[in-house]
Parts: C-alpha cells; structure tokens; sequence
C-alpha cells in the first residue's frame, strides 16, 4: 500500500554493473528490437537500454516468495540502470508446463509492481519461440565438430560420464564424422527416433575436472506435446544449452542466476563463443552472475513439496493464505511493497543463509502502519451489559482513522448500553497485575467512558455469559472530566446493536518447525494443526468489508478482507499477521 520504494542498498551485482558501464562494456552493443542471432542484432541500433536482465521462470508451478527475490532483483536492476529486464518464459520442458501457469506467473509479477516494457518494447518472451534458433545452432555446432549424435543408452552416457574424483570415459560415438551426425540429428528432428534411443551431445572435455564440461546433452528425444508448440517438435532442448542461447538472443548483459548454476557458467560461457565465433550470436555476449537464492524458516519452497500441499489437501490450493505462494501471500493480506521492502532488506549476497519468517512478518507491518486504517474488532465476544446507561441512549465515539496520518480524519462509533468486549478483558477472580475488568475495578471503554465493573452472570457450567458494569458519566475520552480518575486497563470494544458480523480466519504459521524439510525427514510431519482457527466476531460499525481491503484491529493485528470469499454484506477476514512476533517469544 505504501507507494515509496525503499532506498536501494548496494550490493555486488550493482559493483559489477556500475564498473561494467564506467568501462563502456555495452556501448557498442546493437539491439534490432527483438531477439536473434548476430545476423539480425547486427543491423540493429545501438542498444537505448543501458543494461539487460531477465527474470525466466518456467511455467510449471505457482511462483513464490523465493522468486519475489530473483524478481525484485533483476527488475529493481533494470528500473535502477535505466534498463530492460525481459519476461521469459523457459518453457522448453514439454510435459510440465502449461497456460495456466503462464497466465498466474504473468498476473503476478504485474501484481508485484514491474513491467517487462522498455519503450516500445514489450519484452515477453518464450523460450519455445526460439525452438528453430537453438535447431538451426545445432546443426552449425555439428558442422564445425563440436556437437555429436550419441547413440549410447542414457544410462550408459550416466555410468561413462565418471564421479568427481574419475575421469569421464569417451563415448563410442564421439569421432563419428560430422556429416553422420548431422543426418542422425535430422532424423531425431523428424521423429525416425523413439525417446532415449540417441542424443546431440557438445564435443567438450570427458577428463575435465567440471562434470559439467564431460560432453553435455544438448538435444534430447521427447515425443511429446508442448503447450504452446504441440505437436510441432519431438526433439527438446537441455537447459544448460538453451539458457545462454535465450540470453544472447534476447541482448541479456547481465544473466543472473541462483549459486546452483555456477558450475555451469564454464559451459555457458563454452557454448556462447562457440557460437559466436561461428557468426551466430552477436557480441557482447552475456555473461552469467550468481546469487545466494532465498531461503527461509517456516516453509518450504521446492515446487514437488508445494504440489504436494495442494494435491493432498493439507492446504485449500495454491492460494490458500497459509501458502508461500504469491498469490497465497497476496490473499494472506501481504502488499506488493511489503514484499518489495522484504527483499530489499535481504539485500544480495553469494553467502547462503536462512531467513527468519519474521522478517517478512515485520516488512508488512511496517508497510501497513503508516496507511492501513484502525478499526476494532472482538473475537471473542463476551456480552458487556452498563446497567446505568440509558437503554435507548446512543453516545458518539471518536478515533483517529490513522495516528500517524491525521489528515486521514477520525471515525465516529456509537457507545451503547450493551457491547462486546473480549472474554480475556474480564476475570472473576484476577491474578495480580491484571488490570482489566474485574467486580470493583475501574477501567476505560477505549475513546468512551470509565467504567466499574460490578458483576457477572453464568450459566450452569460455571462459564461467565455477561459480565455487568456502571458507566461513570463524566469521564467520556477527550472531554475535560477524561482524566478526573486514572485507571491502568484500556479494553476496546463494539456497540452490540451496531456491530458488524464477521468470519474471521485466524491464520498461523503452517508449519510448527523452523526447518521442516531439513535432512531427510518428511515435511508433512512438522505440518502446525493450528494453523488456521475460523471463528464468528464482530468488527466496528462502518467496516466495509471490500476484498482485498487492510486494517489494523486494534490491539489485535493486520487483517485483510478475503479477495475470494469476502463481500461487504457477509465479511471474511482473515488475519495477515499479528501486531508482534508471537513466535520470537516461544509461543
Ligand atoms: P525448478 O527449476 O526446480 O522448477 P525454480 O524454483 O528454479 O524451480 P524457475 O521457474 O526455474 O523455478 O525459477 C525462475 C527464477 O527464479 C530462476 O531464475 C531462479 O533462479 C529464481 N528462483 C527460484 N527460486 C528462488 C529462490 N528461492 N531464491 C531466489 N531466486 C529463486
Ligand atoms: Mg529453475
């Protein structure tokens, strides 16, 4: 809610970009506006974006607060460097992916506040658009020997390629002649080829220290349907050999990834001066960066463990508030700028590490305080009966909508003979220091009267049901008999009359342990049972209940009205995150 972006704080990527930029790295880049090999790039102009980035999930699953990270980055680097940072789709892997991901990814990335657009440039992009370059590049590849066809099994290439400590062992296929492997090549282009029957392999290095370099597969059989392209291709490409070609045809500077991938980078970088010394890509060509990728306490993030969630029923779908998901986090009452200033917090280090939830907790908070709206609610409404006020009597109360905002106004409550209060406001027999209601003690209905408690009144299991009390008329907040008698307890409340009814979803962490899918153990065991309490409560007159709608109930937290289930007329709320770290203080 809160628009002011949070003052960026530097970090390497930013070092590298800065010296990149004084040395004039890119000043000789050319960029045809839109992506493709030298031979189009080179007619291009120079480049208007002074740098590029990509953020390139593929469209197989909900994206999520680790993500937020990857987005945050590679769009607040763009934005900051007068930059583009392009939406790409990695979608070369056929049988998990879909439009519906595409559609949500989309959606939220918007949501989260940034735009692939650089002038009149779109800059969203799908990897299985460029299907015919990485074909076309292949084949060069093959031509100039550094690619084969390799007919061994995929075990067999599994068991030959060695360990970390043993060598790798050639591949029988490898010295075949080019002309061989192009005709093989072809032939699993034109479907000749059941799956795992043979592969297109880079002719690197089989004794090379980096695994990575042993001759990777670069193509491989999968007669399969693709969401965007059908039936069309039978061949895929790995993602070590696509990436970096998406990158250089889409004029990436900067490819930032997570620190998993750096063993690639030798193979990236492998791969792009291949083809770049064949005339295919264009200089400058990218160059990849890594990052520590988010981790946090409380959740889990993999994809397979969220699916799981979901399809088992532990959670209500991808959204359901207790999900790390974006759009879990977005119906939770979570803002665009709360994550935005969560992940500016985390700032951007090769360092891996874990983040306390707690620290996503607080960045809401501090976004919410400044703008959301105070109201009051009850959640556990015992009845208040002032049995010396006027039974038709009804007294305005007022409160400001906003403390730290008081051109924003104030709120105007009606003050009656019956209210609620909640049930933890009033003890028969009180332990000391409490201060609230107990018979005889004084306390303040808060921006009302004081009042002295006087009695209550159970039911037969001995559970109060109304708890009774006197009103002392001249001591209304704000009125100069206010202060005329102190009292220590201040217990907020709701006109029963008046009072709006509400659903009110009291969400908690979703899992009880700080590292649920830590070694080997199984994740669904640390599953909290509490995570969601729904209960009936009751808001303060005038709460309009829009979805999507933030408040602040008073003493009790930030809450936000459902986006699916809430309308005005029947509210639903559900509980963003309490008003302090309940969990720092063991619960
Ligand atoms: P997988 O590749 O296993 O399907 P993924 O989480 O890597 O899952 P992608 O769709 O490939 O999903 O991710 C898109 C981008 O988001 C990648 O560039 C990736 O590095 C980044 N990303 C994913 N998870 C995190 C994380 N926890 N922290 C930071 N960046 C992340
Ligand atoms: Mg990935």
């Amino acid at each position: 809610m809160n628009s002011a972006a949070p003052a960026p704080v530097s970090n390497f990527l930013r070092t590298i970009i800065d010296n990149d930029l004084a040395q004039g790295r890119y000043a000789q880049k050319r960029w045809a506006g839109t992506p493709g090999p030298a031979a189009v790039q080179n007619t291009g102009s120079p480049d208007p974006a002074r740098i590029r980035t990509r953020f390139p999930p593929e469209p197989n699953g909900y994206l999520h607060i680790g993500h937020a990270k990857s987005i945050c980055l590679n769009f607040g680097l763009a934005q900051h460097y007068q930059g583009a940072c392009h939406l790409r789709f990695d979608d070369t892997n056929p049988e998990k992916e879909d439009q519906e991901y595409v559609d949500a990814i989309i959606d939220m990335v918007k949501w989260l506040g940034y735009d692939w657009s650089f002038q009149n440039e779109t800059n969203l992009y799908f990897a299985s658009d460029y299907f015919q370059f990485f074909y076309d590049f292949a084949e060069a590849l093959v031509l100039a020997g550094h690619a084969y066809v390799d007919e061994q099994s995929p075990d067999e290439m599994r068991a030959t390629r060695g360990t970390l400590t043993e060598k790798g062992v050639n591949s029988p296929w490898r010295d075949r002649p080019a002309n061989e492997s192009l005709k093989l090549l072809r032939e699993m282009r034109d479907g000749k080829h059941p799956d795992g029957s043979m592969a297109l392999r880079a002719k690197i290095d089989m004794a090379s220290p980096n695994i990575n370099l042993r001759d990777p597969v670069l193509y491989r059989i999968r007669h399969a349907a693709h969401h965007r392209t059908g039936e069309a291709w039978c061949i895929y490409p790995m993602y070590a050999w696509a990436h970096p070609v998406e990158d250089a045809l889409e004029g990436i500077t900067h490819s930032i990834c997570t620190l998993e991938f750096e063993d690639q980078r030798p193979f990236y970088d492998w791969i792009l001066n291949r083809l770049a010394d064949l005339g295919l890509l264009a200089h400058p060509l990218p160059h990849q960066y890594e990052f520590a990728r988010l981790n946090m306490t409380y959740i889990v993030t993999s994809k397979r463990k969220l699916l799981q969630l979901v399809r088992e029923g532990h959670v209500d779908g991808w959204d359901d508030p207790r999900m790390p998901t974006l759009v879990g986090l977005r119906r939770r009452g979570y803002t665009p700028a709360s994550i935005r200033l969560f992940c500016e917090r985390l700032g951007v280090s090769k360092a891996d590490s874990r983040i306390d939830y707690a620290v996503l907790e607080q960045a809401l908070r501090d976004d919410l305080d400044p703008c959301a709206p105070r109201s009051v609610a009850v959640l556990d409404p015992v009845k208040l009966v002032l049995t010396n006020f006027p039974e038709d009597h009804t007294e305005l109360c007022h409160a400001p909508r906003n403390p730290h905002d008081p051109a924003a106004g104030q709120r105007e409550f009606p003050l009656t003979r019956e209210l609620w209060i909640e049930r933890e406001d009033f003890m028969e027999e009180p332990p000391k220091k409490y201060f609230r209601l107990f018979p005889g003690n004084k306390v303040r209905l808060k921006y009302g009267f004081i009042i002295e408690c006087t009695g209550c009144t159970k039911d037969e299991h001995g559970n109060v049901v109304e708890v009774q009390a006197q009103y002392l008329p001249d001591t209304k907040s704000g009125t100069p008999g206010a202060d005329s008698i102190k009292v220590k307890g201040n217990i907020t409340w709701v006109s029963a009359r008046h009072a709006v009814p509400a659903e009110i979803r009291l969400y908690d962490r979703l899992f009880r342990e700080a590292h649920p899918d830590a070694g080997d153990r199984n994740f669904l065991d640390a599953i909290n049972p509490d995570s969601c309490q729904v209960i009936q409560g009751w808001l303060e007159p005038g709460t309009v209940a829009t979805p999507g709608a933030h408040w602040q109930f008073e003493r009790l937290g930030y809450f936000v009205a459902d986006r699916e289930l809430s309308t005005p007329a029947k509210p639903v709320l559900n509980r963003s995150v309490t008003l302090k770290d309940s969990w720092a203080q063991g619960k």
